[in-house]
């Protein structure tokens, strides 16, 4: 059998990782199974000195289970194809990826600007963590007239999401890349949103790209994943050093759904995307909405942006609704096929009623006395969603019935 080439990512994805073909019967699964080991086992002393001395060039050569081996490989390969990148590293949750991202590019007395828009759990990583490890952390709103003030002579790393987290701002990553290397900084991007499908920061100039395989990729909402992808072999090289030192490691049986969960991406966010539009339409009529955040809406303020950066769009989009606290509880609780949850890139649809006072920090937000609802869509019919919502807009919003005084 030829080997495959294409550049369309939507082939890619469903050719990378297969299981080889056994050398003795020619023949092997579709699907490449879940490879559980600790130990891994060896032929004889040649076979392992011949690992080592990979392992020691850089190579991913496994002696030891904690790196997994061909099942994390694939899913590695994926995730590569996926970003752009020459390698990727795996994590335990997308924070964890964060946080390799962190100890490995960051030494005690660096200092790492933050997007304000970035997710929320990074402050706390900051607060609790960075903080004692000596890393110095401010935020700031992530455009190069902002940032220019921003720096300190240890400034080390710019850490940004694009889009941000609750409101889906825009951020200009090649303006960004040039501002950091003109500046000797590292770019990390927490690139969730984008998955690698839609937007790839790398291709953009980014140095690190960090995906919480939570979402999008695993896709069906049962199970925990992080990666952080490069090019550079400088931070290749650290990346892996602080990845082993470190323990970073995740069950195959994870490796395995991610892998599968990658294989219906382009699928999945392609239809959640449609789906998200159409429900945006629907927002877009209401007179209960004062504005809605979502990119790929003409009219979005970084609406050029994303035409000009990513190839498409996904479920998530944000809602700031004319209504009083009280009310947009009623929305929440009335909807019937939005589960209240965090997290998102699953299957179905999910809503959260924002703590507006998260948005404080961020430049992007302008005060107002409005309820932020954020939703994501799934793959249910948006016909039904767009009842839904109606239905629970009226809830919210329609008369009471008066307390008949239950005794
Ligand atoms: C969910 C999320 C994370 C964290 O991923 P976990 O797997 O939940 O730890 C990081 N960044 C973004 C943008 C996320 O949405």
């Amino acid at each position: 059998m030829a080997k495959p080439t294409s550049a369309r990512l939507d082939t890619l994805l469903q050719h990378t990782g297969m299981a080889s073909f056994d050398p003795v019967t020619g023949a092997a699964p579709v699907a490449l199974p879940s490879m559980r080991t600790s130990t891994v086992r060896f032929e004889n002393l040649a076979a392992l000195d011949k690992a080592q001395a990979a392992k020691a060039r850089g190579e991913r050569r496994v002696t030891y289970g904690r790196m997994g081996m061909d099942t994390h490989a694939a899913l590695e390969d994926v995730f590569c194809e996926l970003e752009g990148a020459d390698r990727a590293f795996l994590a335990s949750s997308g924070l964890a990826a964060i946080t390799l991202a962190m100890f490995s590019l960051l030494d005690a007395k660096d200092h790492v600007l933050v997007a304000d828009c970035a997710y929320g759990p990074v402050r706390y990583l900051d607060k609790t963590v960075l903080s004692r490890m000596d890393i110095e952390v401010s935020y700031c709103h992530a455009t190069v007239a902002q940032l220019q003030g921003q720096l300190r002579p240890n400034t080390r790393m710019l850490y940004v999401e694009s889009p941000g987290s609750l409101l889906f701002e825009m951020l200009d990553i090649p303006a960004l890349a040039s501002f950091a290397h003109e500046h000797g900084l590292i770019l990390a991007v927490d690139n969730t949103w984008g998955s690698g499908y839609i937007y790839r920061p790398l291709d953009l100039g980014a140095d690190v790209s960090i995906v919480a395989g939570t979402k999008y990729v695993g896709g069906h909402s049962d199970l925990m994943l992080g990666a952080v992808m490069a090019k550079d072999a400088g931070l290749i090289k650290r990346l892996g050093e602080t990845h082993y030192a470190m323990g970073y490691s995740i069950s195959a049986d994870d490796a395995w759904l991610a892998l599968r969960g990658a294989r219906t991406l382009p699928i999945r966010m392609r239809q959640s995307a449609d789906n998200a539009l159409r429900v945006c339409a629907f927002l877009a009529s209401r007179t209960e909405v004062e504005r809605i955040y979502h990119p790929a809406l003409p009219g979005d303020p970084g609406h050029a942006l994303w035409k000009r950066d990513c190839t498409g769009s996904n479920g998530m989009l944000a809602v700031e609704l004319k209504l009083s606290n009280d009310q947009a509880r009623r929305f929440v609780d009335g909807l019937a096929l939005f589960g209240i949850g965090f997290s998102w890139g699953g299957f179905e649809s999910l809503v959260q009623l924002v703590d507006t006072s998260l948005l404080q920090g961020h430049g992007y937000w302008r005060q107002s006395g409005n309820a932020v609802v954020r939703l994501h869509i799934g793959l249910e019919s948006p016909e039904d969603l767009i009842a839904d919502i109606a239905q629970a807009l009226h809830a919210a919003t329609g008369e009471i019935n008066p307390s008949v005084g239950d005794t």
